[in-house]
């Protein structure tokens, strides 16, 4: 008999987990709350190879195993999945020493780097070329998960309150709530601008002046510029994060000051004291996969997978071993 799974988090970690094990044959439903969660405001950077990013080598290698499956989860659910790579530049002496720090690769020459981004500024010192990272839209991912499985618009406060064999929460910064695990919300600002398609070919991922800014171009014309990252519960975009962001975006490619800005947005990464995800079972009827901190639109398709796995099977993987939900009691 197949199990009535309830997932209680209808952003995309919860829709992924419940869309996985419905193909499995699980009776799946999900609950959720209606706020716009993470994956709402998220740029959708999918950088696996941007060793920054890489706080643990087990969370490395999470990550990497999520790159590669996103090009079938993307086709599966007919997203684009646009893929030059993340070009990642620097434009003073001061900036260079911070940016190498992650540069495992060879470093390219300002007409190196111009050549593959024209528009970016030529005080652009050098750069270096992740050519594995690829971007999606997680608005749009969410929606085509949406279409394919069975959403509640019902906010949860009790999980004993749900009815169903298997209980997956997945409910970002709510699910310290649910569980009484140490999820906390880390405040991100993020701009849309909105211009012609094609001024920029690559994400950028820019140093200028002291401060980091990433650009992520979408196909319609979109640049996302993201993004802060303070230890913040508010939902108060501010003046400060505004000049901060423009500021350095418009160093690095000077004609984005003729973009129209379309959207201020805060959102909040659900992120836990390692800043690695929590993925396991908290008991013979629940579960947790929640904590996904930078790396949620990422770690989307390879947290459903192991989840659905356990819970269908009762196996768990070898790579969930390090995100146990219990290793902070
Ligand atoms: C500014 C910013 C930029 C980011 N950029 C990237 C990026 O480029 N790449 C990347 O991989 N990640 C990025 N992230 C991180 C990513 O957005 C998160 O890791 C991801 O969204 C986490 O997914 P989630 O489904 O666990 O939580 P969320 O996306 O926050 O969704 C949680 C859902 O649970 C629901 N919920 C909460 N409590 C309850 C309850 N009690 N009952 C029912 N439902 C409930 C909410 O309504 C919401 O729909 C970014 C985040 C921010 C804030």
């Amino acid at each position: 008999m197949s199990p009535r799974c309830a997932v209680v988090g209808g952003g995309i970690i919860g829709l992924s987990i419940a869309w996985r094990l419905t193909q499995r044959g699980a009776r799946v439903r999900v609950f959720d709350a209606g706020d716009h969660g993470a994956w709402y405001v998220a740029a959708g950077m999918l950088a696996a190879g941007n060793e920054s990013t890489w706080e643990s080598a087990a969370l490395g290698r999470l990550l990497s195993a999520s790159a590669k499956l996103w090009p079938d989860f993307a086709e599966e659910l007919g997203v684009p999945l646009p893929g030059d790579g993340t070009l990642v530049v620097a434009l003073t002496a001061d900036d260079l020493a911070q940016a190498e720090r992650d540069w495992a690769r060879r470093r390219l020459t300002p007409t190196e780097v111009r050549r593959l981004e024209p528009a970016l500024s030529p005080r652009v010192r050098a750069g270096c070329h992740i050519t594995d990272d690829r971007q999606v839209d997680p608005r749009k991912v969410v929606e085509a998960l949406r279409e394919r499985v069975d959403v509640v618009p019902q906010r949860i406060d009790d999980l004993a309150t749900v009815d169903a064999d298997q209980v997956i929460v997945a409910a970002g910064t709510g699910t310290a709530a649910l569980t009484g695990l140490p999820v906390r919300p880390v405040k991100g600002e993020l701009l849309r601008l909105r211009g012609e398609p094609g001024l920029l070919r690559h994400v950028i991922s820019g140093y200028a002046d002291g401060r980091h800014v990433y650009l992520v171009p979408r196909a319609d014309g979109e640049v996302i510029v993201g993004a802060t990252q303070e230890e913040r519960t508010d939902h108060a975009v501010t003046a400060g994060a505004v000049l901060d962001l423009l500021r350095a975006a418009i160093d690095l490619v000077p004609a984005l000051a003729d973009l129209e800005i379309t959207e201020t947005q805060v959102g909040h990464r659900p992120s836990t004291p390692d800043n690695a995800p929590l993925l396991g079972r908290l008991d013979d009827r629940t579960l947790v996969a929640a904590g996904h901190h930078r790396n949620g639109v990422l770690l989307a398709p390879i947290t459903a997978d192991l989840i659905a796995e356990l819970v269908v099977t009762g196996e768990a993987d070898p790579l969930l071993a390090p995100f146990e939900p219990g290793r902070f009691a």
